[in-house]
């Protein structure tokens, strides 16, 4: 019986976190519903011990550079959105990862750029078991 309720717990906890992560959100002013892209990088137990720096390429939403946004020139619809008026690229970025980082740690961040809408970024740190 009490095995029972301790999966339930576990089960709930992800939803908890972010029921807590919203609150952050709107306590700072920010929308909840903003981009997040989640990543993982795989260090080596040498790296997360010492930290390093990793670069990572972050895709970000933006408008279409071809048609600005619109999702079409002139009366034609356009062929490199699709018609979305939005377009994905790649914003390189470098994480700094602290020396003694733990296995399943995570870090937050945002990014934000005049041409596209602020993305949070949250990276996972995974540790490889062999040297
Ligand atoms: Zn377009």
């Amino acid at each position: 019986m009490y095995e029972c309720f301790a999966d339930e717990i576990a089960i709930d906890f992800p939803s908890v976190g972010h029921v807590v992560d919203r609150m952050r959100d709107a306590f700072l002013g920010e929308r909840a519903d903003a981009d997040v892209v989640a990543t993982e990088v795989s260090l080596s137990r040498e790296e997360a011990w010492r930290g390093l720096v990793v670069p990572l390429d972050v895709p970000i939403r933006g408008l279409c550079p071809c048609c600005g946004g619109r999702g079409e020139t002139w009366t034609e619809r356009c062929d490199r959105c699709c018609g979305t008026g939005a377009s994905l690229f790649l914003r390189s970025v470098r994480l700094a990862v602290p020396a003694r980082v733990v296995d399943g740690a995570r870090f937050r961040f945002r990014i934000s750029s005049p041409d596209a809408a602020s993305v949070r970024v949250e990276v996972r740190v995974a540790i490889r078991s062999a040297a």
